[in-house]
């Protein structure tokens, strides 16, 4: 080897003696003197020294200063993302769901009762006919959802008498569809009492050689059902997020005034475990008065905050007393208050900053809108957030609200912006979403958001798996093996970052092909 070159074997010792990293630190990174507000897309991670496996990775969190998930991902509190199955199946794979409070009050604590009591292989919200339905019904709900054992009960709901099981047999030789259920249902029927457990449960199921077992209370109304194709496909879910008594966690939002306070109470009794306080710009006086007013009423009630984007917004929030803080104001993806109201943050400075202040205190922070992808959720994770949460990227999932329709040959669902006037003029009377903009007692309603359509992604039961799993990808390539280390290593200066030009964000993207498909996971 030639002589004016170091010995290889030192080249270690060389970086070290030298005290310099390649790239820049967080800090660097988002010195806004320099580098202006940045988001997701400005900026890369580079990569570390790998030492483990992915699988190794823990993703482990805390959302508040007391709850505690294995994921860090939740989702938005906004009517076509987040209901109870959203909720429901968020939190059995170890994020944590936000009901939306574009309803009434009892409406969501409708919807928090039914996701605290939810069992796995339980079906809380089965669908249920009455005696007076008709045969076609049980037709077009078979074509719809292609299933077709349904319970009967006296007034067509859950927690009725139950009268009767419609099942594919019962009507399997009919050609009228005119006929009332009463007179085609099975009233042989085998039960089970609330309380049962999945392996009593599937017992039963097992010796009846029935498909559907319907569970009862002591008064013989029905309060949920179990099926046996459920069963046979029955996951488990290690990383579900739980609370006491083992029921699955949930969150929902409400507003911020004086007639919140009541459906708060509502929430409390349903057995919510943290509420957010949904404004689009949280540092204000009703927002103070609700914190106080939750601390004192509800002390074990965890209340999120927000939303801010800066240090003084957040200072007077974690003074008030919030357990957690929700960042981003204009970066959602059906958001147009940035270009309306000329207000808002880049979310990546966003979340560092407020990220970087509130840390002191032990509040966690929320990386609120915007995420579009894993690179996206390691990114918001690296500018200090503990969670993300996620409004387009879930919406158009099998649990998210609404119907899939076709358009053009493609499956589609829903998705609104809570300040779009879509959103803000439906249910009016209980519409969270005009108090979120403090629009409720304007005469012109002045959009924040739009409405629009995203693409069937299939269940979160495939896609969030896929989200964490991706995530673990991503911190090994870092050099990390939990979200702790991950967060001590930005602060550290250890983990370190680069800025990316309008062309270095060109050649990340796919790019020189004549057509590609963009298959994201199997
Ligand atoms: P996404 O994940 O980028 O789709 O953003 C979702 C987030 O956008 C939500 O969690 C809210 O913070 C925010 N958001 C919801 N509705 C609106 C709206 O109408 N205007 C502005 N922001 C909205």
């Amino acid at each position: 080897m030639s002589a004016e070159y170091l010995d290889p074997l030192t080249a270690l010792q060389v970086l070290e003696q030298e005290g310099k990293s390649d790239g820049l630190s967080a800090a660097e990174l988002q010195d806004n003197k320099i580098n202006g507000g940045t988001t997701y897309n400005d900026f890369l991670i580079l990569p570390g020294y790998i030492g483990f496996s992915a699988s190794a990775v823990t993703l482990d969190t805390r959302v508040t200063r007391r709850i505690s998930l294995k994921t860090p991902l939740m989702s938005s509190p906004m009517d076509t993302v987040t209901e109870t199955d959203m909720a429901i199946n968020m939190a059995l794979l170890g994020g944590i769901g936000i009901l939306h409070n574009n309803c009434s009050p009892e409406v969501q604590a409708a919807m928090v009762r039914t996701v605290k009591k939810y069992e796995n292989g339980f079906i809380p919200e089965p669908t249920v006919l009455a005696p007076t339905n008709t045969v076609q019904d049980v037709w077009d709900i078979k074509a719809k959802f292609g299933f077709c054992g349904i319970p009967i009960t006296e007034n067509g709901k859950l927690n009725s008498p139950l009268l009767g099981i419609v099942t594919a047999r019962d009507i399997q030789f009919l050609e009228d569809g005119t006929a009332s259920l009463s007179d085609v249902m099975s009233t042989d029927l085998v039960t089970a009492k609330a309380g049962v457990t999945l392996e009593q449960a599937n017992q039963i199921l097992r010796s009846s050689k029935k498909g559907k077992l319907p569970i009862v209370n002591d008064e013989g109304h029905l309060v949920s059902l179990l099926a046996r194709s459920d069963l046979l496909k029955n996951q488990s879910f290690p990383l579900a997020s739980k609370g006491k008594g083992k029921q699955l966690l949930v969150g929902a939002a409400v507003g911020t005034r004086e007639e919140d306070m009541k459906r708060v109470a509502l929430l409390v009794d349903a057995g919510l475990d943290v509420v957010v306080l949904d404004s689009s710009q949280g540092n204000s006086l009703y927002q103070i008065n609700m914190i106080h007013h939750i601390k004192k009423t509800h002390p074990n009630l965890e209340v999120i905050a927000g939303n801010v984007v800066t240090w003084e917004q957040a200072a007077r929030l974690i003074a008030a007393g919030a357990d957690g803080l929700r960042v981003g104001m204009g970066s959602g993806s059906i958001c147009i208050t940035q270009e309306v109201m000329a207000v808002g943050r880049p979310q990546a400075t966003a979340v560092y900053q407020v990220a970087n202040f509130a840390s002191r205190f032990g509040v966690p922070v929320i990386a609120d809108g915007g995420i579009q992808n894993i690179g996206h959720i390691t990114k918001a994770l690296a500018m200090g957030a503990s969670a993300v949460m996620m409004g387009g990227l879930l919406a158009g999932t099998h649990e998210s609200p609404g119907e899939y329709f076709y358009h053009e040959g493609q499956r589609l669902k829903k998705y609104r912006g809570m300040g779009s006037l879509d959103a803000m003029d439906q249910n009016k009377a209980d519409s969270g979403s005009q108090k979120r903009y403090y629009s409720e007692g304007d005469a012109v309603k002045v959009a924040q958001g739009v409405t629009g359509a995203v693409v069937d992604k299939g269940s979160i039961r495939k896609f969030v798996p896929y989200l964490v799993t991706g995530l673990q990808h991503s911190l090994q390539d870092i050099g990390i093996e939990s979200l702790e280390g991950f967060h001590t290593g930005v602060r550290e200066g250890i983990v370190r970052f680069e800025k990316r030009t309008p062309a270095a964000q060109l050649e990340g993207g796919i790019n020189g092909l004549h057509s590609y498909e963009k298959r994201l996971f199997s």
